[in-house]
């Protein structure tokens, strides 16, 4: 028998578009990550109902139904963040906005495009690319994060370093409101510099807790005639790299994309049948621009590399994964095991002293583990050290995120991104005041806490839930 809650969405949606079948509601209890098994019941991770609207008027109509019977409302894009963002905490509706992937309008005059937030990444790069425009930075997953997912993790990817976050791509952001009222952030045609609330931003990297973004309108850049061109050195000592690092981001030189990656990582992917760099670490650069620029850029990191200890070893127009392999630890089920990652932001001048400490988590922890990361601007590193298991099992995921947590804040660091699983860190990342602002928008804007519930500024803490079995 259909409950009625089932009967109001299926009128909202069509019978095509939403389910109630405990089978496929299955499918919608976790993203990438697992929820440990001991905490999915107690958590209620699987949704009452999954709805697949196909526009703004059916997310509207929804988020109606939702206030007035106090139901949540989980947006859920190409589920490919491993933090539990888009899975329930105590059921509700998942909003599969995957239905919602109309690339709408290119305005080669404003340089703009328009797109549903179903959209993936990928997508909008393929019809950019047949118009020779790009956006600047991608999401490694960019095959699968829709366009809606990575705006509301505020996420960075290859090119910040030169392009800035995701949320430097956006010009607009359509959005529908918890009251159901449809909103549009900002005049899509202009920039949004001056006086007033910049309503982007409230949007961006909030995870789902505000709005349901249902449209972005993104700016788009002219591509250059060269590149992206990418360039590795290796580096027998961990100092040598770091010195490296703090030339390039204190020189004039802007690369697209800086990476790095240990040998611990570079041994993994051996083990997959990689060919692979010698080196203690590796540090990979892309450049693109004009021809005489990335000349320049070559001769420069080159000559301020080997005055490091670096020594070059591969140099070509591969793309980002094939050369710098960066995502390739992901695949690692084709071994049968499963890289388990962790993330964290530390300021560069403390990247060696983090790097030392994790290795040292590492040991431990007896992991065989590996880590790689990028520069998201001058000052910043983003660290992903991961390990790697034969099963998944829940004990050493809890140990190496807290532990891993803690490490960060130890050297003046924080974790990136909290979804269900880390909310109670916001307190890590801002102070008492800022967290009490935060809240404080999120009783106005959703004052039934349908939106995503136990999200971002819930103050959800994963380790004591585990911890206190009674649920
Ligand atoms: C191999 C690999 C590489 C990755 N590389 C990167 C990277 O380079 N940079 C990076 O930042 N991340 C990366 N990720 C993590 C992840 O892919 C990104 O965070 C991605 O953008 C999430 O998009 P999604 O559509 O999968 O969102 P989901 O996982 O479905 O959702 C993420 C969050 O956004 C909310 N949400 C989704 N859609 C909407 C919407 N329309 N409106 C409001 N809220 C919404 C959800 O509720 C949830 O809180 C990577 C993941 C993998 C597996």
């Amino acid at each position: 028998m259909s409950s009625d809650l089932y009967k109001k969405i299926k009128d909202i949606v069509g019978e095509d578009y939403v389910t109630e079948s405990e089978f496929e509601r299955f499918f919608y209890s976790r993203d990438v990550s697992p929820i440990p098994t001991e905490l999915q019941e107690k958590w209620g991770t699987v949704p009452d109902i999954v709805a697949r609207p196909k526009n703004a008027q059916e997310v509207s109509k929804i988020m109606a139904v939702a206030s007035q019977n106090k139901i949540p409302i989980i947006p859920r894009g190409g589920a490919s963040w491993w933090l539990g963002g888009s899975v329930p905490y105590k059921g509700g509706i998942v909003l599969d906005l995957t239905s919602m992937n109309n690339l709408i309008d290119m305005d080669e005059n404003n340089l703009t495009i328009t797109v549903d937030c179903g959209v993936t990444w990928k997508e909008i790069e393929d019809v950019l690319e047949r118009h020779s425009y790009f956006l600047g930075t991608r999401p490694g997953s960019a095959a699968s994060a829709t366009v809606g997912g990575w705006i509301s993790t505020g996420g960075v990817g290859i090119g910040s370093y030169k392009y800035g976050s995701v949320g430097d791509l956006v010009r607009s952001l359509e959005v529908v409101l918890p009251s159901g009222e449809i909103i549009q952030t900002q005049n899509k045609d202009l920039a949004g510099h001056g006086s007033g609330y910049n309503l982007n931003r409230l949007f961006i990297g909030s995870e789902g807790t505000l709005g349901v973004i249902t449209k972005a309108t993104l700016k788009i850049i002219p591509r250059h005639e060269a590149g992206p061109y990418h360039v590795s050195y290796a580096f027998s000592e961990l100092s040598g790299c770091a010195e490296a690092i703090k030339k390039v981001v204190s020189s004039r030189l802007l690369p697209h994309h800086i990476a790095f990656g240990d040998k611990r990582h570079f041994m993994f992917l051996a083990s997959m049948g990689k060919p692979v760099p010698d080196g203690e670490i590796v540090l990979c650069i892309t450049l693109e621009g004009e021809k005489g620029i990335i000349d320049y850029g070559l001769k420069k990191l080159d000559e301020e590399f080997t005055s490091t200890g670096g020594c070059m070893k591969c140099c070509d127009g591969k793309s980002h994964e094939e050369c710098e392999e960066c995502t390739i630890e992901f695949r690692g089920s084709r071994i049968n095991v499963y890289p388990v990652p962790g993330e964290i932001f530390v300021g560069l001048n403390r990247f060696e002293e983090a790097l030392s400490k994790i290795y040292d988590l590492f040991d431990e922890m007896g992991l065989q583990a590996g880590v790689i990361g990028s520069m998201v601007d001058r000052r910043t590193t983003m660290i992903m050290p991961y390990y790697i298991q034969e099963q998944k099992e829940s004990g050493t995921f809890m140990e190496f995120h807290r532990r891993l947590g803690e490490l960060a804040l130890s050297v003046g660091g924080r974790r990136v991104g909290l979804g269900l699983f880390f909310s109670s860190s916001l307190s890590h990342i801002h102070d008492e005041g800022s967290v009490a602002v935060m809240r404080a928008i999120k009783r106005c804007i959703d004052p039934g806490n349908i939106l995503n519930p136990g999200k971002t500024v819930g103050g959800f803490d994963l380790f004591a839930s585990l911890n206190d079995k009674k649920g």
